[in-house]
C-alpha cells in the first residue's frame, strides 16, 4: 500500500499533528516538518505500519526512534533557524536528523553505532538531504573540528552535562540534552550560554537510551 496517498495514513497524521498542538507544540514550521517529512522511511519494514503513532519504536543495535511529540519538543526548545550550525549526538534512525537538515543551515550528527550510522546514511542520502554530515563517534566529545555550534542536541541521556559539549557552543548558543540516570527521572535540560556564563533550565520528564562511552563497531 501507498503509504503517502492512503486516506487512512493521511488521517494518522492529522491526528498526530492535533496531538501534538494539545501538547503545546506550536511552532508552526515544527509541526510542517513532522506533518510532511515521512516517518516510515526511518522504520524497521515489520514495524512502519506504526509510523505515524505518536510513540517511540524499537529501532537497530536495539535502539529507538524517538517519540514524535518528543521530537517536536525538542526541536522547538531550539528555537532553530536557517543560519544555525547545529550538532546532534545519537543519530540512532536519523529521523531527528532530517527534521534539523529542514529548519537549519547544517547539521553536523554523530552516533557510536557504525550499522546505525551507516543506515541513516544512506537512507538521507537516497532522500536527498545535502545539508546533513554523519560520523561514527563517541559523541560525548562533540565534533571538535567542527565546532563552534549554534545548537546542540543530545538525543540520549547523560548523567551530567558533558563538558566539551559545552565548550563547543557558540555564546547565545542553546543546548537541549535530557539529564539522568537510565532507571530514574529523567528531564530534559535546556542550556543557555551567554558570555560563557550556563543557565540551564528544567523542561520536561522524559526516558531516553544511555548516552554510553566509547564507539562501538558494529
Ligand atoms: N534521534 C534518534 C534517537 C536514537 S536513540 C532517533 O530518533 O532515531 C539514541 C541514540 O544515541 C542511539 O542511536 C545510540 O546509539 C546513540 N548514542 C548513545 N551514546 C552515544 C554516544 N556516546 N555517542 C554517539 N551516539 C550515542
Amino acid at each position: 500500500m501507498n503509504q503517502i496517498n492512503s486516506k487512512e495514513k493521511k488521517n494518522e497524521i492529522i491526528n498526530l499533528i492535533l496531538d501534538l498542538k494539545k501538547n503545546g507544540i506550536n511552532d508552526l514550521d515544527v509541526l510542517r516538518v513532522i506533518e510532511t517529512l515521512p516517518r516510515f522511511y526511518f522504520i524497521e519494514e515489520s514495524i512502519k505500519s506504526k509510523a505515524n503513532l505518536n510513540i517511540a519504536l524499537p529501532i537497530e543495535c536495539g535502539q529507538t526512534i524517538s517519540q514524535p511529540l518528543v521530537v517536536a519538543f525538542m526541536t522547538q526548545a531550539l528555537e532553530l533557524n536557517k543560519k544555525h550550525r547545529v550538532l546532534e549526538i545519537g543519530t540512532g534512525s536519523g529521523y531527528q536528523t532530517a527534521v534539523l537538515s529542514l529548519l537549519s543551515r547544517f547539521v553536523y550528527t554523530v552516533e557510536r553505532f557504525k550499522t546505525l550510522k551507516t543506515i541513516a546514511e544512506e537512507k538521507l542520502k537516497k532522500l536527498e538531504f545535502k545539508n546533513i554530515f554523519l560520523k561514527h563517534d563517541d559523541g560525548g566529545f562533540g565534533w571538535e573540528s567542527q565546532a563552534p555550534f549554534d545548537r546542540i542536541i543530545v538525543t540520549a541521556a547523560a548523567p551530567e552535562i558533558p563538558n566539551a559539549l559545552i565548550e563547543q557552543l557558540t555564546d547565545n548558543g542553546i543546548m537541549i540534552i535530557p539529564i539522568g540516570e537510565d532507571n530514574d527521572t529523567q528531564f530534559l535540560i535546556k542550556i543557555k550560554k551567554n558570555n560563557k556564563e550556563i543557565k540551564s533550565k528544567k523542561l520536561i520528564p522524559v526516558r531516553f537510551v544511555p548516552l554510553l562511552e566509547g564507539k562501538k563497531f558494529s
